[in-house]
């Protein structure tokens, strides 16, 4: 037995935000969240507010949106939010500008203000008084998914690390995807946010909670990804190419919705909390193993992702993943043994395929990254 729920409604194409521009309305007054230069460099706030001006549609700019947002960033942009009014969102940008939308989202209408019964870490736990305002998505990276994810991750200073809300509320009502929109991103993203994919597609595909559905569409993501992702190894992906990274991407976004992540994402957030490793990158430099370990599990569900994939073995991944991402940071055995006393706290651990102790995740550590 299986269920599937994602409740988005998506329109894809070139031109689709002018094209499709009566849908992108869900309110009166709306408050575009994106970051300081993924909209403008997008184009994707150009096409927004024409076709907000031409339905005389009232709207703010919020684009102070930081990479891996804290709660204090998203509950800020909601002040902005109520202070304006406004009655629905449109967040522009990658997973960053996404994922606080949807907290901006449930913030603004469940202000954690002093004396308010909703405080600021009160988003974990999921369940709010007030329906979080609607949102529309706009993806300008390829990686995350958010645009069909019930999951926001934010930065908890507090904690020192990242940590997920999850709500069947948050799922954007609408999301645009228009390749050219990531035409223009940076090589380097482009890998990372590539690899992202590539990881919530094998971990959603190797995890416990998937079902036939779930892996009827990672194994198509993995198919459309595995026929472009070599690209990135000379150069960004020529403009043909951007719409086939984008739906690998939703495709990938739709399986995690299903199944979650695993320990290749938890394991990943000290990196980028403690050493800025970029998210997808994190989760790159930790895949190998687990492909490994999820193996010794599952070589059969190994055998139907390298074949989506077009590549003949774990090795040949770990060699792309090598290519695509240079890191030269360095990590101290007594670091990544402190991590772990975080990392085994996390829910997704009970996903993977294998046991996982801190043993094994120091193990990993060590495998990975010294
Ligand atoms: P990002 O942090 O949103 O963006 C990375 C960088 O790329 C930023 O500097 C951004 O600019 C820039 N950028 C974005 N689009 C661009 C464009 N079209 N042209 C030029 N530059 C552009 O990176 P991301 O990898 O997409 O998202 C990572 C976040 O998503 C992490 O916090 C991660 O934990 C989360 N995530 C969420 C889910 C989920 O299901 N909700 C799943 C996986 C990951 P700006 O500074 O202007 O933004
Ligand atoms: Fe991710």
């Amino acid at each position: 037995m299986f269920n599937y729920y994602m409740p988005v409604k998506i329109f894809a194409g070139e031109n689709v935000v002018t094209g499709k521009s009566s849908e992108l309305i869900l309110g009166t007054k709306a408050m575009i969240v994106t970051g300081k230069h993924s909209g403008v460099r997008s184009g994707a706030l150009d096409d927004v507010t024409a076709a907000l001006n031409s339905n005389n549609i009232s709207y703010i700019i919020y684009d102070k949106i930081e990479n891996n947002p804290s709660i204090e960033n998203t509950a800020e942009g909601a002040k902005t939010a109520n202070e304006f009014g406004a009655d629905f969102i449109i967040a522009i940008g990658g997973g960053s500008p996404l994922d606080a939308a949807k907290a901006i989202a449930v913030y603004a209408v469940n202000p954690p203000a002093e004396g308010s019964d909703f405080e600021l870490y009160d988003i974990f736990k999921g369940k709010f008084k007030n329906t979080p305002l609607p949102m529309v998505a706009i993806p300008t990276t390829a990686g995350t998914g958010s645009e069909v994810t019930p999951y926001s991750i934010l930065t908890l200073h507090r904690e020192h690390t990242k940590r997920s809300f999850s709500s069947p509320d948050v799922f954007f009502k609408t999301a645009f995807l228009d390749g050219r929109y990531i035409e223009d991103l940076p090589l380097q993203t482009a890998r990372n946010t590539a690899i992202d994919t590539l990881s919530h597609l094998i971990e959603g595909f190797t995890n416990k909670k998937s079902s036939p559905a779930s892996d009827y569409i990672a194994l198509e993501g993995l198919r459309v990804l595995g026929n472009n992702i070599g690209i990135l190894k000379d150069g960004t992906a020529p403009a043909e190419l951007c719409t086939d990274f984008l739906w690998a991407s939703t495709l990938g976004g739709m399986v995690i919705a299903q199944t979650g992540t695993t320990i290749v994402h938890s394991m990943g957030y000290p990196l980028t909390y403690y050493k800025g490793v970029p998210h997808g990158m994190a989760n790159g430099l930790l895949l190998g193993e687990y492909m490994r370990r999820a193996d010794m599990e599952m070589p059969w569900k190994t055998d139907l992702y390298l074949e989506a994939l077009g590549m003949d073995s774990i090795d040949d991944i770990c060699t792309l993943l090598n290519e695509l991402l240079p890191c030269d940071i360095n990590f101290t055995e007594e670091e990544l043994t402190d991590w772990t006393k975080t990392t085994i706290l996390a829910k997704n651990a009970q996903s993977c395929p294998f046991d996982v102790t801190r043993e094994i995740e120091i193990n990993i550590y060590k495998k990975c990254l010294l």
